[in-house]
């Protein structure tokens, strides 16, 4: 995919003083709901009303959406409030049913991104529409496949793209629903930065009282948007309950929030940022200095098993190491989680080297 500017035009285009936002609930379950939250939504900054129609569900038999009834509440919703509208397709017959309700913004669901087959039916089915079309990340943190589906819609000439970062799952258990795993929306955003970025912090946190603060991280990494699920009596919800807001908390969301500039012309700060830029990359260097250093060490250490023909991975040492790290870590203001991370990867390097010079 190539690095069009015309990739952001359908954003630029909306002339917004604030960071777009698409709202509405998890899923559309009645006429009266739908309507009401749309009302509470009119005149704040809301773009696009989001309900779910179709719902990809973990395990069937919960609800799995009111199908393509709730399209025409959705139409309701655009003459009533004259908010622009939005739905999740997985598949032909929902783009088709989508655009002849005149659905706005289609949305490609991340259990749905991580299929090439079904990325293409619906890149297929869009071809020659003008839609906007926001893919959210694969359910998999694997950046090449997220940017493989926008590639797919962009070859179908789609023009008005966007991604959507609703994190990752994972087995283990964490604060989160759906790992962040920032740094793959900051990858993306450096190669891409032209492709509109919106972050969904209901789907990343699972609770509503957590979703301020993934949704200021997202507006500190210059995110272009926010998706937050909405609902009018959210503990009631027939779908992510414990994560949907109230319009009220949404607009008070949304007063809170800091929102960055991506820029500062002023003279002083940029001295002082080149400053301090200037010292992190010489700290960076002096870094990889030490890590080549150890990793010399650990060679060292390699050839001493070849000749006694002992293992390379020595567990009771290796559990000493980390514990000490991440005792030493919490002094220096370094949380738990980013010592394991990093002393498993070096670690892992260093088993790596040994092999090489044991099996060599
Ligand atoms: C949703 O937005 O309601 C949804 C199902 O999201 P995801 O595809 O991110 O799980
Ligand atoms: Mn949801």
């Amino acid at each position: 995919m190539e690095n069009k500017k015309e990739l952001r035009t359908w954003l630029d285009d909306l002339n917004l003083n604030h960071p777009l936002v698409i709202a509405g609930p998890c899923s559309a379950e009645t006429e009266e709901q739908v309507l009401n939250i749309a009302h509470q939504l009119k005149d704040t900054d809301v773009n696009y009303y989001r309900a779910g129609i179709w719902k990809p569900r973990t395990r069937p038999g919960m609800f799995e959406g009111v199908g393509a009834l709730g399209l025409k509440w959705l139409q309701k919703v655009k003459s009533e409030t004259g908010l622009k509208t939005a739905t999740e397709v997985a598949n032909k017959a929902h783009v088709e049913l989508a655009l002849e309700h005149d659905i706005d913004l289609l949305w490609i669901g991340a259990r749905s991104t991580v299929s090439p087959f079904i990325v293409q039916e619906i890149a297929d089915a869009l071809k020659g529409t003008d839609k906007i079309v926001l893919v959210k990340n694969p359910v998999n943190p694997d950046l090449p496949l997220w940017l493989g589906a926008i590639e797919r819609l962009s070859s179908s000439n789609i023009k008005k793209l966007g991604v959507i970062h609703r994190g990752f799952s994972t087995y283990e258990k964490s604060k989160y629903r759906n790992n962040p795993e920032w740094q793959i929306a900051i990858e993306l955003q450096s190669k891409f930065p032209d492709l509109p970025l919106i972050n969904d912090p209901s789907h990343i946190t699972g609770k509503r009282d957590m979703i301020f603060d993934v949704s200021q991280t997202a507006l500190d990494l210059n995110f272009d948007g926010l998706m937050i699920e909405t609902h009018n009596n959210p503990d009631s919800a027939w779908s992510d309950a414990a994560q949907q807001v109230t319009p009220e908390a949404l607009v008070q969301i949304m007063k809170d929030l800091k929102i960055r500039k991506e820029f500062d012309p002023e003279t002083e700060y940029n001295t002082s940022l080149n400053n301090l830029r200037a010292q992190i990359d010489v700290v960076d260097n002096q870094i990889l200095e030490l890590l080549g250093k150890r990793m010399k060490v650990a060679d060292g250490i390699g050839s001493l098993k070849k000749q006694k023909n002992v293992a390379v991975l020595q567990s009771k040492r290796w559990n000493e190491i980390l514990g000490k790290m991440v005792l030493e870590g919490e002094d220096k203001g370094l949380s738990e989680e980013f010592i394991l991370k990093l002393f498993k990867a070096i670690h892992q390097e260093s088993i790596n080297h040994q092999e090489k010079i044991i099996n060599g």
